[in-house]
């Protein structure tokens, strides 16, 4: 089934790209709250189309961005095929992006942008 990974892997690099892209977003959210101790972001699941807010503090934003391989996102927009769920509150799951996904995740992170270790599955 060398095509279905394929696929696979294809969807986990799109996935990964899409979540990158909502991450720079966010990453500008919180430059512009300054010191606020929580501020509204953006979910940073895989639908392009998806806008919706979610509410973090700096410190919890904060302790998902310290790993290049974390995104948080709202309840049920979850793929149970490209990503884990690590974390879980009542506002918003923690996801890690698997295979292929994590080192796109890796690469693109905007805090690093250089090689470290890779948080992958
Ligand atoms: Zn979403």
């Amino acid at each position: 089934m060398q095509e279905a990974s394929d696929g696979l892997d294809a969807r986990r690099q799109r996935a990964a790209k899409n979540q990158s892209l909502f991450r720079e977003f966010n990453e500008r959210i919180e430059h512009l709250a300054g010191g606020a101790s929580s501020a509204e972001f953006i979910c940073e699941c895989l639908q392009a189309e998806c806008d919706e807010p979610v509410s973090l503090t700096r410190d919890e934003y904060e302790q998902i961005r310290s790993s290049s391989n974390r995104f948080f996102v709202l309840h049920g927009h979850e793929f149970a095929d490209i990503e884990e769920v690590v974390e879980t509150n009542d506002r918003y799951l923690i996801v890690k992006k698997l295979g292929v996904g994590a080192d796109v995740a890796q690469t693109l992170d905007p805090r690093t942008r250089e090689a470290r270790h890779v948080d992958r599955a």
